[in-house]
């Protein structure tokens, strides 16, 4: 035992014994004659504490054909990105500290420059996400009073996350503008009174109202707001930077959009379509983010050293946007045509079906990948996936291969449809291809 208790520590294997001891004398008090094999109970001490110290966040191979897979981690983030967070978790660095001057720095300005130059806002703060961005902004801008938003933009987003819920917190009461399918700009105007601080507008992006339906442009909006003497505030959610028409890809509105057309303030994820780690950043009028950081609650809610690297990192990324679509994985994921997924597809079939046998009917079917993150809901890019059928058609078989997939090293999430497993192969990129292969023989079926 001695190299356990070098390794483990002379307490956890002490107190491993005890609770193994105890099990024993419990089993004997009910009558039981547990075998008492001195070998054996030393090595159910030492599995009991080595599980107990296995880490449970551990990487995936996330084949479910959502990108942005919010409960798989989100954006992946860029090579640079991720070794600016190894640097900076390392050792000290100046965070916030100015080298030029050698006095006390400013946290943000390793970013804020960038947001600004990326979105034309005059000024641009970050917190944890965008969440405590949107609650941060409310708080600051109408603690106490109205904000008025159309009731078409009610959202919740992925379970607690309901814009109802977050205005309460943050000390504001909602005016409800409009009906769910139609909202006019004369509702807005007869909503408004002179306790309302803010006009907010919802991007919806998780779902999408369709049919009789209207509703204010931005610029309207924006336009209503001034003339009102109040600020303008859109949460964008997903955060795109990009034009997307250049990358073939459906139309998302952008940062710069949305501040062009008279957003007093941008809130947006950084690690939706961005594709930089969890953050919300705020973007809009100076006189506003001054306001927003100094906020007790700022502080509560400020990014970590390893958050702002990554992100600097990322944002560095689009002062070239002809690399993106190489560098920027997230960007890279979305953009891979189906013609290579397919060629992945086909060339893995063999080896999957050989690995999983007789049972198993193995086939390369086409599919259509999400983005995910609430990001272009109902729009689908199409792909190519291994669909995994159990011959018996039994549903426990199709559970049982799920799980077993689930249940390897580096654990492989697909998702149910129709009877079987399917691998949406969109997120197994070329360097994954020999470890994912490797590990079908640990399959236990
Ligand atoms: C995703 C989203 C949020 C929440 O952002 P997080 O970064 O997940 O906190 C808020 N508003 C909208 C419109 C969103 O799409």
């Amino acid at each position: 035992m001695t190299g356990e208790i070098a390794k483990w520590g002379h307490a956890q294997i002490a107190q491993g014994v005890r609770n193994q001891l105890a099990q024993l004398r419990q089993e004997i008090s009910i009558g039981a004659s547990p075998s008492i094999d001195l070998e054996k109970i030393k090595q159910l001490v030492v599995e009991a504490v080595t599980s107990g110290h296995e880490a449970t966040l551990i990487p995936v191979f996330n084949l479910t054909g959502i990108v942005l897979h919010s409960n798989l981690g989100r954006a992946q983030l860029c090579e640079s990105a991720i070794t600016a967070v190894t640097e900076v978790a390392a050792g000290a660095s100046n965070l916030e500290f100015d080298l030029a001057s050698g006095k006390r720095g400013d946290r943000e300005s390793h970013i804020e420059a960038m947001i600004c130059e990326l979105t034309g806002a005059e000024a641009a703060t970050a917190v944890n996400n965008n969440a405590a961005a949107v609650l941060l902004a409310l708080n600051t801008l109408a603690m106490g009073q109205k904000v008025a938003v159309s009731r078409g933009e009610l959202v919740e987003i992925g379970g607690s996350f309901r814009i109802p819920d977050i205005m309460s917190r943050a000390g504001c009461s909602l005016v409800e503008v409009g009906t769910t399918n139609r909202t006019h700009l004369s509702d807005y105007a007869t909503g408004i009174d002179a306790d309302t601080a803010l006009l907010m507008k919802v991007h919806t992006s998780n779902y999408r109202i369709e049919g009789y339906t209207t509703t204010p442009t931005e610029t309207e909006l924006g336009n209503l707001a001034t003339g009102l003497g109040i600020p303008f505030m859109i949460d964008l959610g997903s955060g795109n930077l990009l034009n997307f028409d250049a990358f073939n890809l459906p139309k998302e509105p952008t940062v710069a959009d949305a501040i062009r057309h008279g957003a007093d303030l941008v809130t947006f994820s950084g690690d939706k379509l961005l594709g930089g780690p969890q953050a919300g950043l705020i973007a809009g009028r100076a006189d506003l983010i001054a306001q927003i950081k100094s906020n007790p609650l700022k502080r509560a809610l400020r990014l970590d050293k390893m958050t702002l690297a990554a992100l600097a990192e990322t944002l560095k990324l689009y002062n070239h946007p002809e690399t993106l679509p190489d560098n920027l994985p997230t960007l890279r994921l979305i953009t891979r045509p189906k013609a290579d997924i397919e060629q992945v597809a086909i060339a893995l079939l063999p080896t999957v079906a050989s690995a999983l046998g007789p049972q198993f009917h193995v086939s390369v079917e086409e599919t259509l990948s999400q983005i995910g993150s609430g990001s272009l809901p109902v729009e689908t890019l199409p792909s190519s996936a291994l669909k995994i059928a159990p011959h018996s058609g039994v549903d426990g078989d199709l559970r049982a291969l799920s799980s077993a997939f689930r249940e390897l090293p580096r654990p492989v999430i697909g998702r149910i449809h129709q009877g079987a497993l399917w691998f949406d192969l969109r997120c197994l990129e070329d360097d994954h291809i020999t470890p994912w292969v490797n590990q079908l023989a640990e399959l236990t079926l």
